[in-house]
Protein backbone atom coordinates (compact mmCIF):
# COMPACT_ATOMS: atom_id res chain seq x y z
CA UNK A 1 0.00 0.00 0.00
CA UNK A 2 1.53 3.31 -0.90
CA UNK A 3 0.92 6.90 0.82
CA UNK A 4 1.90 10.43 -0.01
CA UNK A 5 4.26 11.85 1.94
CA UNK A 6 5.93 15.30 1.53
CA UNK A 7 9.19 15.45 4.20
CA UNK A 8 10.70 13.08 6.86
CA UNK A 9 12.60 14.70 9.80
CA UNK A 10 14.80 12.93 11.50
CA UNK A 11 15.73 13.49 15.50
CA UNK A 12 12.79 15.64 16.06
CA UNK A 13 12.45 16.88 19.48
CA UNK A 14 8.57 18.58 19.69
CA UNK A 15 6.84 16.04 18.41
CA UNK A 16 6.12 13.68 21.09
CA UNK A 17 8.01 12.21 23.82
CA UNK A 18 11.81 11.85 23.23
CA UNK A 19 13.71 12.05 20.10
CA UNK A 20 11.31 11.25 16.71
CA UNK A 21 11.02 10.93 13.57
CA UNK A 22 8.13 12.99 11.66
CA UNK A 23 6.68 11.81 8.72
CA UNK A 24 4.35 14.94 7.40
CA UNK A 25 1.81 13.58 5.18
CA UNK A 26 0.28 14.94 2.03
CA UNK A 27 -3.23 16.49 2.34
CA UNK A 28 -5.22 18.64 4.68
CA UNK A 29 -9.23 18.93 4.90
CA UNK A 30 -8.49 22.28 6.31
CA UNK A 31 -7.12 25.76 5.18
CA UNK A 32 -6.02 27.42 8.55
CA UNK A 33 -5.32 30.94 7.87
CA UNK A 34 -2.01 30.72 9.65
CA UNK A 35 -0.97 27.75 8.47
CA UNK A 36 3.05 27.08 8.28
CA UNK A 37 2.93 24.22 5.79
CA UNK A 38 1.08 25.37 2.42
CA UNK A 39 2.55 22.18 0.85
CA UNK A 40 0.84 20.21 3.07
CA UNK A 41 -2.64 20.80 1.83
CA UNK A 42 -3.38 19.21 -1.64
CA UNK A 43 -2.93 15.85 -1.24
CA UNK A 44 -1.04 15.67 -4.59
CA UNK A 45 2.29 16.03 -5.30
CA UNK A 46 3.19 19.92 -6.50
CA UNK A 47 5.67 21.25 -8.93
CA UNK A 48 7.16 24.70 -7.83
CA UNK A 49 9.95 27.16 -8.79
CA UNK A 50 12.26 27.37 -6.45
CA UNK A 51 15.24 30.22 -6.54
CA UNK A 52 19.15 29.88 -5.60
CA UNK A 53 21.04 33.05 -5.42
CA UNK A 54 25.00 32.58 -5.94
CA UNK A 55 27.04 35.55 -6.61
CA UNK A 56 23.99 37.72 -6.63
CA UNK A 57 22.74 35.57 -9.58
CA UNK A 58 19.13 33.62 -9.33
CA UNK A 59 18.63 30.28 -10.16
CA UNK A 60 15.47 28.98 -10.88
CA UNK A 61 14.37 24.66 -10.90
CA UNK A 62 11.30 23.73 -10.83
CA UNK A 63 10.61 20.82 -7.96
CA UNK A 64 8.34 18.50 -7.34
CA UNK A 65 6.80 18.56 -3.49
CA UNK A 66 5.40 15.42 -2.39
CA UNK A 67 5.78 11.92 -3.11
CA UNK A 68 4.69 8.61 -2.94
CA UNK A 69 6.36 5.59 -0.50
CA UNK A 70 5.05 2.22 0.82
CA UNK A 71 4.73 0.84 3.83
CA UNK A 72 7.77 -1.16 3.46
CA UNK A 73 9.66 1.78 2.57
CA UNK A 74 8.48 3.89 5.10
CA UNK A 75 9.19 1.65 7.37
CA UNK A 76 12.51 0.91 6.42
CA UNK A 77 13.52 4.73 6.93
CA UNK A 78 11.32 4.70 10.55
CA UNK A 79 13.58 2.10 11.86
CA UNK A 80 17.14 3.15 10.71
CA UNK A 81 16.47 5.82 13.78
CA UNK A 82 15.27 3.03 16.56
CA UNK A 83 18.64 2.83 18.21
CA UNK A 84 17.61 7.07 18.68
CA UNK A 85 14.29 6.08 19.75
CA UNK A 86 15.04 3.34 22.45
CA UNK A 87 17.44 5.32 24.00
CA UNK A 88 15.58 8.26 24.05
CA UNK A 89 11.68 6.68 24.92
CA UNK A 90 11.03 8.45 21.28
CA UNK A 91 9.47 6.99 18.45
CA UNK A 92 7.80 8.31 15.47
CA UNK A 93 4.92 10.77 14.90
CA UNK A 94 2.95 11.20 11.53
CA UNK A 95 2.08 14.90 11.39
CA UNK A 96 1.02 17.08 7.85
CA UNK A 97 -1.41 18.09 6.37
CA UNK A 98 -3.49 15.61 8.34
CA UNK A 99 -2.62 11.92 8.38
CA UNK A 100 -5.98 10.69 9.07
CA UNK A 101 -6.64 11.64 5.69
CA UNK A 102 -4.55 9.06 4.56
CA UNK A 103 -6.23 6.16 6.96
CA UNK A 104 -5.64 3.26 5.60
CA UNK A 105 -1.66 3.47 4.96
CA UNK A 106 -1.54 5.57 8.87
CA UNK A 107 -3.25 2.41 10.10
CA UNK A 108 -0.74 0.09 8.00
CA UNK A 109 2.23 1.90 8.79
CA UNK A 110 1.59 2.30 12.51
CA UNK A 111 0.46 -1.50 12.71
CA UNK A 112 3.95 -2.26 11.17
CA UNK A 113 5.62 0.55 13.66
CA UNK A 114 4.08 -1.46 16.73
CA UNK A 115 4.21 -5.16 15.42
CA UNK A 116 8.24 -4.06 15.37
CA UNK A 117 8.60 -2.12 19.11
CA UNK A 118 8.09 1.69 17.67
CA UNK A 119 6.25 3.78 19.81
CA UNK A 120 3.70 6.16 17.48
CA UNK A 121 2.05 9.26 17.62
CA UNK A 122 -0.48 11.13 15.37
CA UNK A 123 -0.63 14.54 15.11
CA UNK A 124 -3.85 15.82 14.06
CA UNK A 125 -6.70 18.14 13.68
CA UNK A 126 -9.07 15.91 14.67
CA UNK A 127 -11.39 16.18 11.88
CA UNK A 128 -12.02 12.72 10.54
CA UNK A 129 -15.08 10.62 10.81
CA UNK A 130 -15.82 8.42 14.25
CA UNK A 131 -14.92 5.49 12.62
CA UNK A 132 -11.54 6.39 11.59
CA UNK A 133 -10.74 7.82 14.90
CA UNK A 134 -11.53 4.77 16.60
CA UNK A 135 -9.88 2.65 14.15
CA UNK A 136 -6.29 4.69 14.80
CA UNK A 137 -6.87 5.21 18.18
CA UNK A 138 -6.94 1.23 18.42
CA UNK A 139 -3.59 1.40 16.86
CA UNK A 140 -1.54 4.19 18.00
CA UNK A 141 -0.01 4.89 21.51
CA UNK A 142 -0.63 8.92 21.27
CA UNK A 143 -2.24 11.91 19.70
CA UNK A 144 -1.41 15.44 19.44
CA UNK A 145 -4.90 16.95 19.26
CA UNK A 146 -5.26 20.28 18.16
CA UNK A 147 -7.47 22.63 19.63
CA UNK A 148 -7.95 26.03 17.79
CA UNK A 149 -11.39 27.71 18.31
CA UNK A 150 -14.30 26.26 20.19
CA UNK A 151 -17.18 28.81 18.31
CA UNK A 152 -17.78 27.18 15.04
CA UNK A 153 -18.43 30.35 13.24
CA UNK A 154 -15.08 31.09 14.03
CA UNK A 155 -13.65 27.85 13.42
CA UNK A 156 -15.53 27.65 9.62
CA UNK A 157 -14.22 31.08 9.08
CA UNK A 158 -10.45 30.47 10.22
CA UNK A 159 -9.99 26.76 9.08
CA UNK A 160 -12.73 26.74 6.59
CA UNK A 161 -14.80 23.68 8.41
CA UNK A 162 -16.79 23.34 10.99
CA UNK A 163 -15.58 22.59 15.07
CA UNK A 164 -18.45 19.99 16.05
CA UNK A 165 -17.16 16.69 15.06
CA UNK A 166 -13.18 17.66 15.70
CA UNK A 167 -14.52 18.23 19.67
CA UNK A 168 -17.22 15.09 19.52
CA UNK A 169 -13.86 13.12 18.45
CA UNK A 170 -11.87 14.34 21.36
CA UNK A 171 -14.71 13.53 24.12
CA UNK A 172 -14.35 10.43 22.63
CA UNK A 173 -10.58 9.81 22.98
CA UNK A 174 -10.62 11.13 26.57
CA UNK A 175 -14.26 9.04 27.59
CA UNK A 176 -12.28 6.02 26.45
CA UNK A 177 -9.25 6.76 28.01
CA UNK A 178 -6.97 7.04 25.01
CA UNK A 179 -3.19 8.94 25.56
CA UNK A 180 -3.97 12.69 24.36
CA UNK A 181 -1.16 15.83 24.53
CA UNK A 182 -3.57 19.06 23.23
CA UNK A 183 -1.82 21.69 20.99
CA UNK A 184 -3.09 25.24 20.89
CA UNK A 185 -1.72 27.31 18.44
CA UNK A 186 -1.65 30.73 19.69
CA UNK A 187 -2.70 33.01 16.74
CA UNK A 188 -2.51 36.82 17.59
CA UNK A 189 -6.37 38.38 16.82
CA UNK A 190 -7.55 35.02 15.95
CA UNK A 191 -7.40 32.08 18.85
CA UNK A 192 -5.47 34.32 21.48
CA UNK A 193 -9.06 36.48 22.42
CA UNK A 194 -9.92 36.45 26.01
CA UNK A 195 -13.26 34.84 24.68
CA UNK A 196 -11.39 32.04 22.70
CA UNK A 197 -9.53 31.16 25.85
CA UNK A 198 -11.84 31.29 28.74
CA UNK A 199 -14.49 28.45 26.15
CA UNK A 200 -11.19 26.44 25.51
CA UNK A 201 -10.17 26.26 29.52
CA UNK A 202 -14.03 25.58 29.91
CA UNK A 203 -13.59 23.09 27.53
CA UNK A 204 -10.36 21.13 28.89
CA UNK A 205 -12.57 21.04 32.31
CA UNK A 206 -15.22 18.92 31.01
CA UNK A 207 -12.73 16.41 29.89
CA UNK A 208 -11.25 13.94 32.22
CA UNK A 209 -8.14 12.75 31.26
CA UNK A 210 -6.45 15.52 29.57
CA UNK A 211 -3.19 16.51 31.77
CA UNK A 212 -1.28 17.93 29.17
CA UNK A 213 -1.54 21.01 26.58
CA UNK A 214 1.33 22.27 24.39
CA UNK A 215 1.08 26.15 22.96
CA UNK A 216 2.47 26.51 19.67
CA UNK A 217 3.35 30.11 19.37
CA UNK A 218 2.95 32.16 15.80
CA UNK A 219 5.43 32.64 13.77
CA UNK A 220 5.50 34.64 10.82
CA UNK A 221 7.63 32.35 8.57
CA UNK A 222 6.23 31.24 5.94
CA UNK A 223 5.96 34.18 3.17
CA UNK A 224 8.31 33.05 1.01
CA UNK A 225 6.55 29.91 1.05
CA UNK A 226 3.06 31.20 0.17
CA UNK A 227 4.79 32.86 -2.63
CA UNK A 228 6.30 29.86 -3.94
CA UNK A 229 2.61 28.10 -4.29
CA UNK A 230 1.12 30.98 -5.29
CA UNK A 231 -1.46 31.09 -2.57
CA UNK A 232 -2.16 34.49 -0.70
CA UNK A 233 -0.34 34.95 3.05
CA UNK A 234 -3.63 36.00 4.69
CA UNK A 235 -1.51 36.41 8.02
CA UNK A 236 1.60 39.19 6.39
CA UNK A 237 1.63 41.44 8.67
CA UNK A 238 0.68 39.93 11.68
CA UNK A 239 3.17 39.71 14.59
CA UNK A 240 4.11 36.92 16.95
CA UNK A 241 3.14 37.15 20.60
CA UNK A 242 5.84 38.14 22.87
CA UNK A 243 7.09 35.85 25.45
CA UNK A 244 6.49 37.65 28.18
CA UNK A 245 2.05 36.93 27.01
CA UNK A 246 3.22 33.10 26.00
CA UNK A 247 4.70 32.98 29.64
CA UNK A 248 1.44 34.90 30.95
CA UNK A 249 -0.76 31.81 28.96
CA UNK A 250 1.37 29.77 30.06
CA UNK A 251 0.20 30.48 34.15
CA UNK A 252 -3.08 30.69 32.83
CA UNK A 253 -3.68 27.28 31.83
CA UNK A 254 -0.89 25.99 34.91
CA UNK A 255 -3.65 27.23 36.90
CA UNK A 256 -6.09 24.19 35.42
CA UNK A 257 -3.83 21.94 36.90
CA UNK A 258 -2.42 21.42 33.87
CA UNK A 259 1.24 20.65 32.56
CA UNK A 260 2.31 23.25 30.04
CA UNK A 261 4.58 23.56 27.02
CA UNK A 262 5.31 26.55 25.16
CA UNK A 263 6.09 24.90 21.48
CA UNK A 264 5.28 21.91 20.43
S1 LIG B 1 -4.49 21.85 10.04
FE1 LIG B 1 -2.28 22.23 9.98
S2 LIG B 1 -1.66 21.56 7.94
FE2 LIG B 1 -3.88 21.77 7.88
S3 LIG B 1 -4.23 23.82 7.11
FE3 LIG B 1 -4.26 23.94 9.34
S4 LIG B 1 -2.18 24.46 9.94
FE4 LIG B 1 -2.10 23.75 7.80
Amino acid sequence: MNGTIFDIKHFAVHDGPGIRQTVFFKGCPLSCWWCHNPESQDVNPEKIVRINKLDGQEFKKEVTVGYQISVDELYKTISGDQIFFEESGGGVTFSGGEPLTQSDFLFEIIKTCTQNGIHTCVDTTGFASEKTIKKIAEATDLFLFDIKLIENKLHQKYTGIPVDEILKNLKWLDQNNKNVILRFPVIPGITDTEKNISEIKSFIKSLNNINQVDLLPYHNISNGKYARFKKKNKMENTKPLSDDDMNKLKLEFESLGLIVGIGG
